[in-house]
């Protein structure tokens, strides 16, 4: 039972006790909560896997549907941006990929990494009661008590100049109970913050219904005029002093906000304002993460 999970106390001479049981989460429980029309209605389930980002790719190439989602209990080699990895411990977090097939320009393809955020984060905000506010770290992260609770890996294919498929991957800490010294000071899950043990199902269910929504929206305008409202009121950069962290240049700016193409605008030291595009940066808090 502890290798499957299970948290087993041995009582002196009574036996066994379960303090703790899993949160076993299947293909059919998953599709029995899925309310969607296309988000998440074909499911790939995967005991194990390397990256669902990897295993969509492949999917993708091979013709898979709009809308198929490849879901894992862990994942050996979860991936983040510019090849870092992803902590993905089995059984107590969501990995998750959805195939996308926009019929969109490769350069509006990023901003999708911005509709799938506004979209976790609010579905996470919904579930979470209490007095509990989830954020937004600009681009693609999703914080709590300024500490990252998921992240968001968007990966594209072109072909012919046009966009082939589009990859989203989500992350989201659901019952990590503790995380490596690496990243403990940064990281946190749902339980963490709210005490409690929280199914994984019904949370990978919301969020495919507000992906689905939140897609449509984007996708009239192919831009995010339709979400700024929403996602500019979870941006916890908003009027906060960051660092920028680019691969040539580190520098300090205040950020303003997000343009309806994704960017954040921010205000050099010298007062002239300029627009970062996503995927060429890191931000970062001044005094920490955010
Ligand atoms: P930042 O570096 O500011 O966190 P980023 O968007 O550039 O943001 P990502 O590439 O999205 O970062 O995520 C990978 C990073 O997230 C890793 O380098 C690690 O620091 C951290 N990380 C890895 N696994 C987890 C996890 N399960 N929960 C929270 N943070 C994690």
């Amino acid at each position: 039972l502890q290798e499957d999970g299970y948290q087993v106390e041995a009582v002196r001479n009574k036996g066994y006790h379960i303090v703790d049981s899993p949160d076993v989460m299947t293909k059919e429980e998953l599709e029995s909560l899925m309310s969607t029309r296309w988000a998440g209605k074909n499911i790939v389930y995967y005991d194990a896997t390397d990256s669902t980002n990897l295993r969509i790719k492949q999917l993708g190439r091979e013709g898979a549907p709009h809308g198929t989602l490849a879901v894992a209990e862990q994942q050996a080699a979860g991936r983040g941006r510019r090849g870092r990895s992803w902590e993905s411990p089995a059984g107590c977090g969501i990995y998750m990929s959805i195939l996308l097939r926009p019929d969109i320009e490769p350069d509006k393809a990023p901003m999708l990494t911005l509709v799938a955020a506004c979209s976790v984060a609010e579905s996470l905000q919904d579930l979470c009661t209490g007095n509990m506010q989830v954020q937004i770290k600009w681009p693609n992260d999703i914080i709590i008590s300024g500490k990252k609770l998921a992240g968001i890996l968007t990966e594209m294919n072109v072909r012919a100049g046009k966009v082939d498929y589009v990859v989203v991957g989500m992350g989201i800490n659901v019952n990590i109970a503790d995380f490596p010294e690496k990243i403990r000071k940064t990281a946190t899950s749902l339980r963490i913050e709210s005490g409690r043990r929280i199914e994984r199902a019904p949370v990978i269910a919301a969020v495919m219904e507000r992906l689905e929504a939140d897609y449509r929206i984007f996708m009239r305008t192919q831009d995010l005029s339709g979400l700024m409202d929403a996602y500019s009121r979870m941006l916890v950069n908003k009027d906060r002093d960051v660092l920028i962290l680019g691969e040539k240049e580190q520098y300090r700016a205040h950020a303003l906000g997000i343009t309806p193409m994704g960017e954040l605008i921010v205000r050099r030291g010298n007062g002239a304002e300029e627009k970062i595009r996503a995927g060429e940066v890191s931000v970062r808090g001044v005094y920490g993460y955010v």
